[in-house]
């Protein structure tokens, strides 16, 4: 099988021949892989800053946002069958027996970091024809979204995100502010923007571009307010409640702050490199976290609940904003030309290899 892989060690890209995988468990599934997305983290481990190859493999099959279609289904697998649409979870539990996240199959909050990513650490990924799987990892989509399923994955993110912010917000139960910043205008953030719209809040994206990218007009057309933090400062962005950050910028974070309101919670997904240094005023973040009741939080990957969760926003966001949505996905193209998405800087929003 075709597939794109990556040797750390060689420091090399490149499409290598895969070897077909077989079910090996009763309750494992093999799916045809239909698409998979292109984000940033795909391009650092291709800068070979991340990423790890299972044990024993020269290479890492790229590859963590898709969906694929089942053709085979083991014995002991109850609720799939072939033909159904899947999106497979990111990331397993880890083999470690006293990490109680794992344990309870909450392995987003691994806490031993030994846990497999496809496509990122430990674990190949889905840039290739077929994948096998554990059913209780394949997550069912129906058939309305094989369009945009590819996007289930990033969504999946503010889904986890929605669900820390509401375990926070119980201890506000008197306060109830709508008003939401999200930092980055790529993928992540357009899609955090359009669940935090769907819940009802007043929706603000904040980039560095001007406000005449295909990003910023998306931004519009869903009904979002666009900023360009280039063009305007953070004290005339207004306060909000919540901000969503999906920029990857510490830098941004921190500016972004200036515009949370008391007993806001700024919310971190972004994964910067190490050695991005700032000089700020340390002793008025601290008093103005304290004195504002602020949380800061930080958030990765996602458990079940989240994909079936991301699952049910994405068909009432394709019923709301059908063109925005496929709008997001910019290009489709072979697998055969992962150079040009992985290796330079791609233009467009979410860029899409097919199987
Ligand atoms: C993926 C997450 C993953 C993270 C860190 C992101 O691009 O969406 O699922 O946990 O990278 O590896």
């Amino acid at each position: 099988m075709k597939a794109v892989g990556v040797s750390i060690a060689k420091r090399e890209v490149r499409l290598i021949d895969h070897p077909e995988p077989a079910l090996v468990r009763p309750d494992e599934v093999k799916l045809r892989i239909l698409e998979v997305g292109v984000c940033g983290t795909d391009r650092e481990i291709c800068e070979f800053k991340f990423g790890e190859p299972p044990a024993g493999s020269q290479h890492l099959v790229l590859g963590h946002e898709a969906v694929g279609e089942v053709i085979e289904a083991g014995t002991g697998v109850t609720t799939l069958k072939p033909g159904t649409l899947v999106v497979p979870m990111v990331r397993l539990p880890c083999a470690v027996p006293t990490c109680a996240a794992c344990v309870a199959e909450r392995q987003d909050f691994c806490l031993t970091d030994t846990f497999p990513e496809h496509g990122i650490r430990r674990c190949h990924g889905f840039m290739t024809e077929k994948i096998v799987e554990r059913e209780k990892y394949l997550v069912p989509v129906t058939a309305d979204l094989r369009e945009v399923a590819v996007l289930v994955e990033p969504l999946t993110i503010m889904d986890k995100a929605l669900r820390e912010l509401d375990a926070v917000a119980t201890r506000l139960p008197f306060v109830g502010g709508k008003r939401a910043l999200v930092l980055g205008a790529g993928p992540v953030g357009l899609l955090g923007a359009m669940a935090f719209l769907l819940r009802g809040y007043e929706t603000t994206v904040v980039a560095r571009s001007p406000g005449t990218t295909p990003n910023a007009a998306l931004t519009k057309a869903i009904g979002a307010r666009y900023i360009s933090s280039r063009e305007t400062p953070v004290d005339q962005w207004g306060e909000v409640d919540v901000i969503y950050e999906a920029a990857g910028s510490p830098a941004a974070a921190f500016e972004s702050l200036g515009a949370l309101a008391p007993n806001g919670a700024l919310i971190l997904t972004g994964v910067p490199g190490a050695g991005d240094f700032l000089k700020f005023d340390a002793g008025r973040f601290v008093r103005e976290v304290v004195l504002k009741n602020q949380l800061i939080v930080g958030t990765v990957n996602a458990g079940k609940a989240s994909f079936t969760g991301a699952i049910a926003s994405l068909r009432l966001m394709n019923q709301r904003w059908p063109d925005a949505l496929r709008g997001l996905i910019t290009s489709r193209s072979p697998l055969e030309s992962f150079g040009s998405l992985l290796l330079e800087k791609p233009a467009g929003i979410k860029n899409v290899l097919v199987l």
